[in-house]
């Protein structure tokens, strides 16, 4: 226990005196200010991390992580976050970024209780039941499971794309896309699943808010 405890402040350590060798004004400049351009909302597994994924810096990608990447509609946390990033940073992309091998979706999958997380997990048995006619009929464990990773995000996408902060972000300026992904941990390889969406076009309209 002790030793992964100071092995972190070491790695601290040697993480300032190796960037600051480097580039002497990093954390000087880093101090200035942030002006991310992406809101990442992903998984809290811990091997998935936005910035290593995606090699990028502190600085480049606003991050909000819980299990199994979920965007639930009266999660305060998740909407403060949202909210903060599309109308005070103004990023121009959303991503939520779901991975294979994702505990949360495996539980969901089961009927073994874990705890206070089986009720967060609800809503992924809640995603599993839209989509039960075509994941019961996966007969691969492992499969549906993977399948089911990638119907969460897209509902998660869609969650997104219903609060009223997308839509009326959407309604003042063109360059807001929310985007789908998925890891694969096993590679290292991102999936972009291929839906961004721009506008609420793809909302049936009881979801879509006017004015
Ligand atoms: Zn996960």
């Amino acid at each position: 226990m002790k030793d992964s405890y100071q092995k972190l402040l070491k790695g601290n350590r040697d993480f300032v005196r190796e960037t600051i060798a480097r580039e002497p004004d990093y954390f000087k400049k880093l101090a200035e200010g942030q002006n991310p351009e992406v809101l990442w909302i992903g998984c809290s597994d811990s091997r998935v991390p936005a910035n290593q994924i995606t090699h990028t810096r502190p600085g480049d990608v606003f991050v909000h992580r819980n299990v199994a990447n979920l965007c639930i509609h009266s999660d305060m946390n998740m909407l403060s976050v949202l909210d903060y990033a599309v109308n005070v940073l103004k990023i121009k992309h959303i991503i939520v970024a779901g991975h294979y091998g994702c505990g949360g979706i495996l539980a969901a999958m089961g009927s073994k209780q874990f705890g206070i997380i089986d009720n967060w997990l609800r809503h992924i048995k809640d995603v599993y039941r839209l989509y039960a006619n075509e994941l019961d009929a996966i007969t691969d464990e492992n499969a549906r499971a993977n399948r089911l990773v990638e119907l969460n995000v897209k509902e998660q996408v869609f969650n997104l794309c219903k609060t009223t902060i997308v839509q009326n972000a959407w309604k003042d300026r063109a360059d807001l896309e929310v985007h789908g992904w998925v890891i694969d941990i096993s590679t290292g390889h991102v999936i972009d699943l291929g839906f961004t969406y721009r506008n609420t076009d793809n909302l049936d309209s009881v979801f879509t808010f006017k004015v």
